[in-house]
């Protein structure tokens, strides 16, 4: 079934039709209008699923969406067209252009946690590149699941495009079968079973994987803004975002300060289940309720705590006091859960940072021009954000993506169409000249010919 439905699209692929710039914007202006008209349809799934508001999903999932979208049907001409480079003397006479071209029928993964965006951003990037897409959404929200496989499938023929269903299992399926891209956001642990299985047929492949993201707080920042930012991007999705704060660092002389302004900031948001309203979600399932549930069964807890595993509620939780061996700092949090550390020395913490995983994203709080420019030139990360967390996502000028552990390659607006395109160089010759330095017999003017030309 899988490999049949590949094999259309390949035959579908090798007939040209979406080496057309008009047919690519058709097909977003179609995939645009339709996933507007059954919003409905797509906020009530997700609801069910994991209690995401209407408001909530537009705001960190469809708006993206739409964003990318119609950004793409504006700016498609223009990415798509050949662009010309300089050529240089040595080559006299030619031109030099760079031609995208699809890489033909991808495979696009995702995760559970976005499930909206992060499968119909990186498509809108995959068919504005001209290519044919399968998309595997995470099995998770399976309702969230069902509901894009009947929207993709009111817009596009299986052939174009089309979404399969399923866990591991499935997974397992479609990455034995050969793909001309493979696009994937999850863990790092799963991202790795990824990258081996691409290898197989050497396919390009984008990984947008997780980790634990810092942030550090300097003792000159604005400390209600900060607190207020900082926890917003936590809770948000109760803590299950990638790009999350996963831990702050503060420096000693605003600690208490800071702290106290999260705990005022954490008092804003449902501490029991009872509260949760429409503006707080659940956590995914029982499996990472547990889990989140053991994270803080410990007496460092200062602020909240509160689980209830029926409800799959955790409260917005600040853990204090953490040490860099504690369980807490061994793994990815994805919950509402918060430890926070005081620091001395930013360099130690700096140097500290370094010898770990290349994170993700990484936040930096303060005024001070001098740190933070130190803190942004000398940590890895994949992306972030002076002064706020999480937002760097939400501007498509940025490519978004991680280095390292936290994943390879990187998207959204021109960036994406970018990632889903093999980017040809051609040198274009003209007949009428050619001089004789690059031919035998190899005599001393031509070496010295070469070195200017070239060097
Ligand atoms: P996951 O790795 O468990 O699952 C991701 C996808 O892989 C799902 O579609 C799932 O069905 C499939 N999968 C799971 N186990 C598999 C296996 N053994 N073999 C083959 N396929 C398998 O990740 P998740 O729990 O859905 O998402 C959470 C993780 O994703 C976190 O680490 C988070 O940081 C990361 N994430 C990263 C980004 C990003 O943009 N960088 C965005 C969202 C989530």
């Amino acid at each position: 079934m899988v490999h049949e439905t590949i094999t259309q699209q390949r035959t579908f692929f090798a007939t040209d039709a979406t080496k057309d710039i008009a047919f690519r914007v058709a097909q977003l202006e179609r995939l645009h209008q339709v996933v507007r008209d059954h919003e409905k349809q797509l906020c009530d799934a997700i609801y069910a699923d994991f209690g995401k508001s209407p408001h909530e999903t537009y705001m960190t999932e469809l708006a993206l969406f739409y964003h990318e979208v119609k950004t793409a049907i504006r700016k498609l001409r223009k990415w798509s067209k050949p662009r010309r480079v300089f050529t240089g003397l040595a080559n006299f006479p030619a031109r030099s252009y760079i031609q995208p071209e699809p890489y033909g029928t991808v495979l696009i993964i995702g995760a559970w946690n976005y499930p909206y965006q992060l499968t119909l951003v990186p498509l809108v990037a995959a068919l504005a590149a001209g290519n044919t897409a399968v998309i595997k959404p995470s099995e998770l929200p399976a309702r969230t699941a069902q509901a894009l496989a009947e929207v993709v499938a009111m817009v596009f023929p299986s052939e174009q495009v089309a979404v399969v269903q399923g866990g591991v299992e499935v997974t397992t399926t479609l990455l034995e079968e050969r793909w001309d891209k493979i696009f994937f956001t999850g863990s790092t642990a799963v991202g790795k079973l990824v990258y081996h299985a691409a290898a197989r047929y050497l396919t390009p492949i984008t990984l947008e994987l997780g980790g634990k993201s810092p942030a550090i707080v300097l003792r000159d920042c604005d400390v209600a803004m900060t607190a207020k930012r900082l926890v917003w991007a936590k809770l948000l999705n109760a803590g299950q975002t990638c790009v999350a704060p996963d831990y702050v660092l503060i420096e000693r002389p605003v600690y208490d300060q800071v702290v106290a302004a999260i705990k005022k900031e954490m008092e804003q948001y449902p501490q029991q289940a009872s509260a949760m309203g429409e503006n707080y979600l659940r956590i995914i399932n029982e499996r990472h309720t547990d889990r989140l549930a053991a994270l803080i069964q410990t007496s460092q807890v200062t602020f909240g705590g509160a689980v209830d595993r029926g409800q799959r509620f955790v409260a917005p939780t600040l853990v204090e006091e953490v040490r860099w061996e504690d369980p807490i700092m061994q793994e990815e949090i994805f919950g509402p859960v918060l430890p926070v550390m005081p620091f001395d020395d930013l360099e130690t913490e700096i140097q500290r940072i370094r010898e770990g995983a290349k994170p993700l994203s990484l936040y930096v709080y303060s005024n001070d021009h001098h740190r933070i420019g130190r803190v942004m030139k000398r940590i890895p990360f994949g992306g972030g954000c002076v002064n706020d967390s999480n937002m760097h996502l939400s501007n498509s000028r940025l490519p978004f993506g991680g280095v390292g552990e936290s994943g390879m390659g990187s998207y959204h607006g021109y960036h994406g169409f970018v990632n889903f395109s093999h980017m040809k160089g051609i040198l274009h010759k003209a007949f009428w000249l050619e001089t004789p330095i690059k031919y035998a017999p190899y005599t001393s003017w031509k070496r010295k010919l070469i070195e200017w030309l070239v060097e």
